[in-house]
C-alpha cells in the first residue's frame, strides 16, 4: 500500500491503513487504463486544501514528484 500524504500538513495523517481521518481516495486500479495496481494507492486529503491529484496522477505515470506531498510504503 503506498500513502501519499501532504508534507507539514495542519494535523496527522494516519498511514498504516485506509480509515485516515482526512477520508483518503484509496485507488485499486489506474482510473485511466482500468489496470490493477501491485499496491493500492492511499491518496490522502490535505486539510489546508492542497489538491494532490497531481501527485496521484505523476506517481501513476512514473513521473517527478511535484513537491506538494510525498510517497509512502
Ligand atoms: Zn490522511
Amino acid at each position: 500500500m503506498i500513502h501519499i500524504v501532504p508534507f507539514n500538513d495542519l494535523k496527522q495523517h494516519d498511514e498504516t491503513g485506509t480509515q485516515c481521518p482526512c477520508d483518503p481516495h484509496v485507488f485499486w486500479k489506474d482510473p485511466k487504463t482500468g489496470a490493477e495496481f501491485n499496491e493500492a494507492i492511499v491518496l490522502h486529503k490535505a486539510w489546508d486544501g492542497r489538491e494532490l491529484m497531481e501527485e496521484a496522477q505523476a506517481l501513476m505515470n512514473g513521473e517527478e514528484w511535484k513537491g506538494i506531498g510525498r510517497g509512502t510504503t
